[in-house]
């Protein structure tokens, strides 16, 4: 299954576990960050480009990780799987939001019966 349009239509047509474990599997390769094209200088001397100001356009991918901003160069040919990436990486955040939800009403009738309200506002 490959997912088209909008996120909540996705969220609402998986609404059970195995749905969303089948789904995973499907989106990849993942990424989380962004992508930008950007123009930067060389180091060779007396380039026209970079003499005229117009420099070199350069892929950047920009990511936090550890809580640190940092980016990378992208090489031209890989930009499309990049892409694709960074998009199954927005569907696999939206499917973990739904495989919690998904979680906790399937199985919170196991063991324990729940106190009869839920103790913060929900
Ligand atoms: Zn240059």
């Amino acid at each position: 299954m490959y997912y088209n349009g909008d996120m909540r239509m996705m969220a609402e047509a998986l609404e059970n576990l195995d749905e969303l474990r089948k789904a995973l599997g499907e989106l990849w390769p993942v990424a989380k960050g962004s992508l930008s094209l950007v123009r930067k200088p060389c180091v060779r001397p007396n380039c026209k480009a970079c003499a005229s100001g117009e420099r070199h356009p350069v892929w950047l991918f920009s990511f936090r990780q550890a809580g640190r901003r940092r980016c990378m160069y992208v090489p031209a040919q890989l930009v499309p799987t990049l892409r694709r990436a960074i998009e199954n990486g927005r569907k696999l955040e939206a499917l973990m939001v739904d495989a919690g939800a998904a979680l906790v009403r399937e199985r919170r009738d196991e063991g324990a019966p729940p106190p009869r309200e839920c103790a913060v506002k929900c």
